[in-house]
């Protein structure tokens, strides 16, 4: 027989006193990592023992259209398990899966309007890519509270961060800027040894499975924030991550998950750090800006196109759906918008170099 750990049982118990407080509806931000995993097992053990629910509880996925396609499709079994183990277990949990706008969707941007990738300096992706899309749920209702899988003990810039919004309750977290929204973790205080113990030992929701999850990691990861609880959040190079990400230089992550089996990322791997290269290369940047100010603009129609055909070609190697249509037509659209121009400027800049702080 399986022990809920002394801590856990301090949390659970936690969890369904804040529940019952008010009536502000709750969001739970989940990414399929260890950390919103065994936040979601805790509110699920919780709400086992409620008996009376008098509001709702939303699961929310954000599925950027360029997750890493092993965890997406972890998460969307994982998803329909849930689903049918709530409604045999009668706990209310209710699950949305959110995407970003067409516009702000990850090739949208960089081959219909010639973004280059993001960088640590030009991280253009994260609010438009997934806090935006559950910020706009979320805003919705007046006030809610939105529950995150934060630990402080998960790093140094995080635990700093921390400090800076702590409350008076310790499980609570204060929103950057005017939001309404309150931040409850539940796991504040959880080390990671806590957070593996939390997914083995809690026996239910089964279909939370502590081996499966082992195998995706592998090793510890940190994981790209649903909803921003600080600013600077950063989720570059993390599993649980866009395949496209190239805020880091070395994706350490997709490498390891190759190694560790997981050979049909090999042609995406490939991809993203082809894209890294070429998104510095000057031979296909524009040297005026969008605005008309001279200096490193938008990748030019010909590098966007040379994408383009790079990107179907690793779909076709891969075997994977990388892009979707409704993505591919807007391309084309903003590709013509862009021939008809007459601010658009392409002029090419004479250096070679592009320097990433
Ligand atoms: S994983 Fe990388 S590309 Fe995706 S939103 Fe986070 S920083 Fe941006």
């Amino acid at each position: 027989m399986q022990k809920t750990p002394k801590k856990d049982k301090e949390v659970i118990n936690v969890i369904i006193q804040e529940y019952q407080k008010n009536d502000l509806p709750w969001y739970i931000g989940y990414s399929g990592g260890k950390d919103s995993s065994s936040m979601l097992k805790l509110v699920f053990n919780a709400l086992k023992r409620i008996e009376y629910f008098h509001k709702p509880i939303t699961v929310l996925y954000c599925d950027t259209g360029v997750e890493n396609p092993i965890v997406t499709t972890y998460v969307y079994e994982t998803f329909e398990k849930l689903k049918k183990e709530c409604k045999q277990l009668n706990i209310p949990l209710l699950f949305t899966i959110l995407k970003p706008k067409l516009e702000d969707r990850f090739f949208v941007k960089v081959i219909g309007r010639g973004y280059p990738t993001p960088t640590n300096i030009f991280r253009w992706c994260t609010d438009k890519l997934r806090i935006n899309p559950v910020k706009e749920l979320i805003d919705k209702d007046v006030k809610a509270v939105i529950l995150l899988g934060v630990r402080s003990s998960e790093s140094e810039q995080r635990d700093r961060t921390i400090s800076k919004h702590k409350t008076d309750n310790e499980y609570y977290l204060k929103q950057s800027g005017s939001s309404s929204n309150i931040i409850f973790s539940p796991i504040i205080n959880h080390a990671l040894e806590d957070v593996w113990l939390t997914l083995r030992y809690n026996e239910l929701p089964k279909s939370i499975d502590f081996n499966q999850i082992r195998m995706i990691y592998k090793d510890a990861e940190s994981e790209c924030p649903v909803y921003r609880e600080s600013k600077g959040s950063s989720c570059g190079n993390s599993r649980f991550g866009c395949w496209t990400c190239t805020v880091v230089r070395k994706d350490k992550s997709m490498g390891n998950m190759i190694e560790n089996g997981y050979s049909e990322l090999k042609e995406l791997f490939e991809f993203r750090n082809w894209i890294a290269e070429f998104r510095d290369n000057i031979k296909y940047r524009c040297s005026y800006r969008r605005n008309g100010a001279k200096g490193l603009g938008p990748i030019t129609l010909e590098g966007r196109k040379i994408i383009l055909d790079k990107l179907l070609k690793t779909e076709q190697l891969s075997g994977l759906n990388l892009i979707p249509q409704e993505e591919i037509n807007r391309i084309y659209e903003l590709w013509e918008i862009d021939e008809i121009n007459v601010n658009y400027q392409e002029k090419r800049l004479t250096t070679t170099c592009i320097k990433h702080g």
